[in-house]
C-alpha cells in the first residue's frame, strides 16, 4: 500500500502523506487501534514473512489484524483473497479449491472451519514492528481476488489489480474531497470491495482515520460522530435502519447532520428512506454505483447535488455508455430511454479467476464491460439506475418495466415494511408483476387490492402488480440485498 510503503515525508505515487499523520491513529477497532507508524510496522513484519507466497488467503474477520493482513499482502506484492467468516463450509471449500492460496491469515483467537483444514496458517499479529519492504510489484500485478456478492449466481473470484484500486480511491478521493482530517464510521464487513477497499483501505489513501464498530448500530453511529467522526459510509440496509430509528432518536439527527459525507452504495437506496433521512436531519445522502469487478463507477462530488432514485456521474477516468439490446450506444440523455450500463477505464478487474468463458462473455468485442445493470440517463446527466437486467427488468405487455420504481411507490405505502418486485411468466401479458411484500403489520397486511391500486395511482395503470405475496422477512445476503433468484425459486 503506497501510503505506508513510503514512510514519513517520502514520495509516492499519490504525493506525500503530511509528516504528522505518521503519529495520528490509522485504524481503531472498538478498544484497539494502530497509528499511520504502528499499523507500517506491523504490515510490514508480516509482509517479510509472506514474500514470495503466491497467493493468500484472509480470514476476514471485522478486526484490526484483518486491516493488518490486507495492507501486508500488498506491501508483499502477494494477491490476497478475503473470505467471509459467515461463509458455510461449501462455499468456502469452493473459494479455496478455485483460488489456491498456499497458507490463510487469520486473528489468533480466530477459529478456522475445517474447509481451511489443509491450509498452512499465519496468525496476523497486530503488535508486531518491522521495517516496511520496498515495493514489490507492479501495477498489473493482482491486489486482490474478490468474490462477487453471488446475488445473481455462484460467487465469481475478480482479479483486481493494483492499478483498479489505486485509481478508484484517488477518484474517490477526488470526488468526495478526502483529507488527513477524515474519520470514516465503518460498520462494513471486510470481504467485498465495500468494507474492504472503500471503508478501509479509502480513507487511509489521503492519510484520514477509521472507526470500525465491529456490529453495525445506530448508538455507534451517534457516538463516532458526536466524537468528530466526518463520513460514513453505508449500505441500504444501514440507512433504512437510520430511517427507522431518526423520529425516536433526535441525538442521532444531530449526529448525522453533524457529518461531512453520508455515502450508500452496494443496491439501491430506496427513495423513500432517502427523503426520510433528508426530512430528519436536513442532510442528503450521496449514493454511489459500483460493483465488484469495476471498484466505483459513479457518484455525486462532496460538493455537489445528491438526488434520490440516481447516483450521480461517471467518476474521473471511467468510461460508461447505456446501450441497446443490438448493441447500439443510447446517446440521448432524456431519463427515459433505457440500456445497459457498460464502463471501461483503469478502474476494472482482469478477469474472473478461472472463467475464461466468463471473463469472455462478460466483455464486448471493443473492451467495455458489461455490467448487466439496466439505466437511463437524466438530462443533466445523472445515472438513474433501474435494476439488474436478469432479475429487475420486467417486460410486461409490450412495456418494459423496473422493479425499483415499483418498490419505491410500494415502500411508501404505510402497511409495507420491506418491498420486492419480480416478474413471472403470464400467457397474456408475457410477464406479469409480482410484489413480495413483508408487512408492518402482520396481524393486518395491507390487501393485494389496496397495494395495487396505491402502485397504478403512483406511477401508471400498466405498473400495478398483478399477484401479491406476503412474507415474514426477504432472502438477504449479508450486504443486505435482496436475493431475487431465492424469491423466485420459492414462487
Ligand atoms: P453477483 O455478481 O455475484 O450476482 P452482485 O452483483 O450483487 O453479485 P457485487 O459486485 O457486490 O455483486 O454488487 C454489484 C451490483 O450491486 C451492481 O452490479 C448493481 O446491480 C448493484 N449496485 C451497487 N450499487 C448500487 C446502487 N447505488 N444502486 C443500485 N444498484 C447498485
Ligand atoms: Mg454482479
Amino acid at each position: 500500500f503506497p501510503a505506508l510503503t513510503d514512510g514519513p515525508g517520502k514520495r509516492s505515487e499519490m504525493g506525500v502523506l503530511p509528516d504528522e499523520v505518521w503519529g495520528r491513529i490509522a485504524l481503531r477497532f472498538g478498544e484497539r487501534s494502530l497509528t499511520y507508524g504502528e499499523l507500517a510496522g506491523a504490515a510490514g513484519a508480516l509482509a517479510a514473512r509472506l514474500r514470495g507466497a503466491g497467493r493468500v488467503a484472509v480470514w476476514a474477520t471485522p478486526e484490526l489484524e484483518t486491516a493488518v493482513a490486507v495492507p501486508a499482502a500488498l506491501l508483499a506484492g502477494v494477491a490476497a483473497v478475503p473470505l467471509n467468516p459467515k461463509s458455510g463450509d461449501k462455499e468456502l471449500a469452493h473459494i479455496v479449491s478455485d483460488s489456491a492460496p498456499t497458507l490463510v491469515l487469520a486473528a489468533p483467537g480466530a477459529q478456522l472451519p475445517e474447509a481451511l483444514g489443509a491450509l498452512a496458517r499465519i496468525d496476523v499479529d497486530a503488535a508486531a514492528r518491522g521495517a516496511v519492504p520496498d515495493e514489490a510489484a507492479s501495477e498489473e500485478d493482482p491486489a486482490l481476488i474478490v468474490y462477487t456478492s453471488g446475488t445473481t449466481g455462484p460467487p465469481k473470484g475478480a482479479v483486481l489489480p493494483r492499478r483498479a484500486l489505486a485509481t478508484t480511491l484517488d477518484a474517490l478521493a477526488d470526488a468526495w474531497q478526502w483529507t488527513a482530517d477524515d474519520v470514516l464510521v465503518h460498520g462494513l464487513p471486510l470481504f467485498h470491495v465495500h468494507g474492504l477497499v472503500l471503508g478501509t483501505l479509502g480513507p487511509l489513501r489521503r492519510g484520514g482515520s477509521v472507526r470500525h464498530l465491529g456490529r453495525f448500530g445506530t448508538e455507534g453511529v451517534t457516538r463516532e460522530l458526536n466524537a468528530g467522526a466526518t463520513m460514513l459510509f453505508g449500505v441500504p440496509t444501514m440507512y433504512h435502519r437510520i430511517a427507522e430509528a431518526l423520529p425516536e432518536d433526535p441525538e442521532l439527527a444531530k449526529a448525522l447532520a453533524r457529518a461531512r459525507l453520508l455515502v450508500s452504495g452496494s443496491a439501491a437506496l430506496p427513495v423513500h428512506d432517502h427523503e426520510r433521512i433528508a426530512t430528519a436531519t436536513g442532510r442528503r445522502v450521496i449514493e454511489r454505483y459500483g460493483m465488484t469487478e469495476t471498484l466505483m463507477n459513479t457518484s455525486v462530488r462532496a460538493d455537489g447535488e445528491p438526488r434520490a432514485g440516481t447516483v450521480g456521474v461517471p467518476l474521473p477516468g471511467v468510461g460508461l455508455r447505456l446501450v441497446e439490446e443490438d448493441g447500439t450506444p443510447i446517446t440521448a440523455y432524456d431519463g427515459e430511454s433505457v440500456g445497459e450500463i457498460q464502463v471501461r477505464g483503469p478502474n476494472l478487474f482482469t478477469e474472473y479467476l478461472n472463467r475464461p468463458d466468463a471473463t469472455a462473455a462478460a466483455f464486448t468485442a471493443d473492451g467495455w464491460f458489461r455490467t448487466g445493470d439496466m439505466a437511463v440517463r437524466e438530462p443533466d446527466g445523472y445515472v438513474r439506475i433501474v435494476g439488474r437486467k436478469a432479475t429487475d427488468l420486467i417486460k410486461s405487455g409490450g412495456y418494459k418495466i423496473g422493479a425499483g420504481e415499483i418498490e419505491n411507490a410500494l415502500l411508501e405505502h404505510p402497511g409495507v415494511r420491506e418491498a420486492a418486485v419480480t416478474g413471472e411468466p403470464d400467457a397474456d401479458l408475457g410477464e406479469r408483476i409480482v410484489a413480495w411484500i413483508v408487512p408492518a403489520d402482520p396481524q393486518a397486511p395491507p390487501a393485494a387490492e389496496e397495494l395495487a391500486d396505491h402502485v397504478a395511482r403512483r406511477l401508471a395503470p400498466h405498473k400495478r402488480p398483478r399477484v401479491v405475496r406476503y412474507l415474514d422477512a426477504l432472502p438477504r445476503n449479508d450486504m443486505g440485498k435482496i436475493m431475487k433468484r431465492a424469491l423466485v425459486a420459492d414462487a
